[in-house]
Parts: C-alpha cells; structure tokens; sequence
C-alpha cells in the first residue's frame, strides 16, 4: 500500500538555509492532500523529498514500506510520479509525443500499449492537438499540461504536484481538475490555488518557515484561516 510518511524530516540546503523543520506527517493510501503555504514555506522542497531528489539531513521519508535511500531509487521512481513546479525541469523530448512516451518507453512496455498511454493522458490533459509540436515552442501553460500528461502516462501509485495548476487557461485547469478528481491512489499537491485544494483534497497541510503549521480536515483548515 503506498502511504507517504514523513517522520522527523529536517532539511539543510548546502547554503545553510533551513527549508524543512522536524516535518512529519503520514499519508494513508488513497488521501488526496493539499500542500499550502506562502512563498519560501518549503513546499516545493518537502516535495523533492518523496522521490528522492533530496534526502533529509535528519529523519526519514518512507513510501509504502520502503525508504527513500540512494539503495531504494529505482523502486521510489517508479512508484512515485512527480510534477515539478517548472516544466523545464522535465521536458527534455524533441517532440511532445516523444516526451510523454519517455516513461512508458523506459518501463519497457509493449508498443501498443505506450501508444494508448500517450494518446490518453494527452487527451486527459487537452494536449493530444499538440502532440507533434516541438516542446521548447510551447507557451508555459501548454508545456506544464505536457508535463502532466508524463506523468499520467507512467500511472503512478503516488502522485505529486508541485503548482500544477499555474499558467493553466480555465479550461486546461477544470480538464486537470476533472482527471485528478478520478485519480484513486495517493495524491499530494502543493499549490497556491486554494479552490483546488477545496474541491480535490479532503486534508490540508500548511507550511510556514518549514514547519507544518496545521494539519487536518480541509473544511477545518480553511474554516480558521
Ligand atoms: P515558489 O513559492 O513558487 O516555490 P520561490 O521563490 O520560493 O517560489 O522559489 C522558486 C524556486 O527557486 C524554488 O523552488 C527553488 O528551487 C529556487 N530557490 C528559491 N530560493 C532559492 C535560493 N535561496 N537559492 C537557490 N535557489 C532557490
Ligand atoms: P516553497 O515551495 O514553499 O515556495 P521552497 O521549498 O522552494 O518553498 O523554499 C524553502 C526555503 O528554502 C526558501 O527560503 C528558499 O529560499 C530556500 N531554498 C529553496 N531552494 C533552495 C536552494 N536550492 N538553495 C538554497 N535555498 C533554497
């Protein structure tokens, strides 16, 4: 079963900032959880840490039984599906059916299949039109869909977004909505956006200064804010 749990999580930048702050928290299987915060919280770093992009300086992040080490990796990859905040960290393709196909083609799977995977998550995401555009002419709005669509296409067991909402037109935004509205398994997504975190996320947790400030039934949150 693929919970995230945070336990005791501190995190040092190489700089000395202190972006993570004795973080913890557990995600059971299936919780869709928003993330929230103003600027600098450490959002976007908590993010880093549930695929192993960074390790904590002190405690542990565990997926579903297994522990985020350098050991655990390959597994932590292909369990976790990751938005990043900007698109460009992601979209490297020369084409954008080439990008999304980048997952399915490395899970080895068969060609029919990597076909429909594409063609799927870029209809999901309102950018099957786009599929043989060049990436790097995309406006940022269509390249954070193409991102998405990537993702979608490697049907992750735990999903995270940092601001996947951002630079989305309305209807690009209610077609993510819609998709992740179906999404069944855990689902953990940093945002400004408050109207999404309302609609799609029953629990909200909110950083300030890297450290989780509250953390509970999104109605409660919001209700005291
Ligand atoms: P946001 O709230 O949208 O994440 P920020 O301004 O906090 O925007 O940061 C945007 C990105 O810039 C961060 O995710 C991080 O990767 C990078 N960043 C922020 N502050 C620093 C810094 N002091 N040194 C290096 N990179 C930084
Ligand atoms: P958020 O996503 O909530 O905006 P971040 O996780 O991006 O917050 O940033 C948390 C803190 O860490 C901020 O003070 C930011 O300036 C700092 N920070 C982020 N990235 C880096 C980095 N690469 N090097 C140094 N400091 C960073």
């Amino acid at each position: 079963h693929h919970y995230i749990k945070f336990d005791h999580v501190t995190y040092t930048y190489p700089n000395g900032m202190k972006a993570l702050d004795d973080v913890s928290f557990y995600i059971t299987h299936g919780e869709k959880v928003g993330i929230v915060g103003a600027n600098g919280a450490g959002k976007s770093t908590l993010i880093l840490h549930t695929n192993g992009l960074l390790t904590p300086s002190e405690g542990n992040v565990v997926i579903g039984d297994v522990p985020v080490t350098k050991q655990t990796l390959p597994i932590i990859r292909r369990t976790v599906g990751i938005v990043f905040q900007n698109p460009d960290d992601q979209l490297f393709m020369p084409t954008v059916e080439e990008d999304v196909a980048f997952g399915p083609v490395n899970m080895n799977l068969p060609d029919e299949e990597i076909k429909r995977r594409v063609r799927d998550a870029l209809k999901e995401v309102g950018a099957y039109e786009l599929r043989q555009r060049a990436t790097y002419e995309l406006s940022g709005g269509q390249k954070r869909s193409v991102a998405i669509a990537g993702v979608l296409a490697m049907e992750p067991d735990v999903l995270v977004l940092d601001e996947p909402s951002s630079n989305l037109d309305p209807h690009a935004r209610r077609l993510l909505l819609d998709r992740l509205a179906g999404f069944t398994h855990t689902c953990l997504i940093a945002t400004h956006d408050l109207d999404m975190v309302r609609e799609l996320c029953q629990r909200t947790i909110v950083m300030s200064h890297g450290h989780i400030l509250a953390d509970g039934p999104t109605a409660t949150i919001f209700e005291n804010r």
